[in-house]
This record gives structure tokens, C-alpha cells and sequence, in this order.
């Protein structure tokens, strides 16, 4: 199986390619066309298994579909625990947007760095990339607006819950328009972790590696 035959474009299949990526992972391979019909996705899945890519490629895809808003307005949001995670998101949504013949703009944004630099260079992202936190501190400064967000993906919800971000994510759902597409990933599926999956997927396509 190839990744043009799970409905990717010429140009990220190019960009796959100058990855050395040979052929899709097992949860690409469920997630990617699930992603592309708009379904919601519930991954139960380790880092290592290919995640990342499995919800950043559909997206890059669905973008290119779409004309740009260019406002405070973001259309794709994810959000993460840490730092660390934030960055490598970005990178990798980086090294995929680079054949595309629309630029992307996306951006990570975390905690402990001064914010200023964070809200200059926002605007017009179509792919913000953050930790819950500073997503609020920037929403705060009107640096931000989460009223258009189409598809919202949680990446590591249980560490995220395990942090006690909890309070915040559910005050970040509450500033989401209803109808989104919502993608979560998560390594471990404990009572937290339901209750969260209970509260934003619909009839999710269920995805365990
Ligand atoms: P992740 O689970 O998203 O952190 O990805 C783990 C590693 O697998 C990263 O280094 C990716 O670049 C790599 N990777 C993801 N998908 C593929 C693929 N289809 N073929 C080869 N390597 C991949």
C-alpha cells in the first residue's frame, strides 16, 4: 500500500518521500483516509508507532483543499503536553509542508519563553501547535481566536491529564465552536481518558496499535 492510494497529493507524497518513508505505518494507514472523510479518530497508540504523521499528513492534505482565512482565527489546532512535543509537531509538520505549492503557516507555542515574541509572530497560523497553558495566555492577550477551529487533535491526552492539565483543556473546549472534527491520541486508555474521549469524539473511528 502507498501513501498516494490513502488519498495524499502528489506533493506529500513527495515530501514523504524525501523522508525515506517506504510505505505508511499501520495507524497511518487507518488514520489518514479516516481523516480525509472528516471522521473523528480515537488512536490508542505509543510514540514510535507513526502517530504524528498520521494526523499532521490528512491535515497538511485538507489544508491545501482550503483558501487560508489569514486572521487571528486558527483552523487547526493541537494541542500537547510539553515543550518537547510541541517542537517536534512543528518540525514535522515543517518537513511535510515543504513541497506544497501553498505555504503553511504553522507555529508551536509553549510555556517558560517570553510571549511577546509568541504573539507577534502569530498571526495567520493555520496549524498552531501548543500546550494548553500558553494557548490561554494567548487567547488572554487576544493574540489568538479559537471560535474557528476545524479540527482539534489532542496529542498524549493521558500525559496531558497526568500533568493536571485538565482545568485547562476543558476551558479551551469551551472556547471551540461545536462542530469540529477531533482527533485523540492517547498511550494508555484509564477512566480519565474515556471521560475526555466521551466528551469530544463522536462516533470516532477507534485505531489501536
Ligand atoms: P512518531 O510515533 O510519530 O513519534 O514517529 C516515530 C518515528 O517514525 C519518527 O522518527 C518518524 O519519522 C518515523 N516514521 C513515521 N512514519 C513512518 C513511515 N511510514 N516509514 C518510516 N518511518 C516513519
Amino acid at each position: 500500500m502507498s501513501f498516494s492510494s490513502l488519498g495524499l497529493s502528489a506533493p506529500l507524497v513527495r515530501a514523504v518521500e524525501n523522508q525515506q518513508y517506504k510505505e505508511p505505518y499501520p495507524i497511518q494507514k487507518e488514520a489518514i483516509p479516516a481523516m480525509l472523510q472528516g471522521k473523528d479518530i480515537l488512536g490508542l497508540a505509543q510514540t514510535g508507532s507513526g502517530k504524528t504523521a498520521s494526523y499532521v499528513l490528512p491535515i497538511l492534505e485538507m489544508l491545501q483543499r482550503k483558501v487560508p482565512s489569514g486572521n487571528r482565527a486558527v483552523p487547526v489546532l493541537v494541542l500537547v503536553p510539553t515543550r518537547e512535543l510541541a517542537t517536534q509537531v512543528g518540525e514535522v509538520v515543517r518537513s511535510f509542508a515543504s513541497e506544497l505549492p501553498r505555504q503553511v503557516k504553522s507555529m508551536a507555542v509553549f510555556g517558560g519563553v517570553s510571549i511577546n515574541p509568541q504573539m507577534m509572530k502569530l498571526h495567520g497560523t493555520e496549524i498552531l501547535i501548543a500546550t494548553p497553558g500558553r494557548l490561554l495566555d494567548l487567547v488572554e492577550h487576544k493574540a489568538v481566536q479559537l471560535s474557528e477551529v476545524k479540527v482539534l487533535v489532542l496529542d498524549e491526552a493521558d500525559k496531558m491529564l497526568s500533568l493536571g492539565f485538565k482545568e485547562e483543556i476543558e476551558k479551551i473546549f469551551s472556547l471551540l465552536p461545536q462542530k469540529r472534527q477531533n482527533v485523540l491520541f492517547s498511550a494508555t486508555l484509564d477512566e480519565e481518558v474515556a471521560f475526555l474521549v466521551a466528551e469530544i469524539l463522536h462516533n470516532p473511528v477507534k485505531i489501536r496499535i
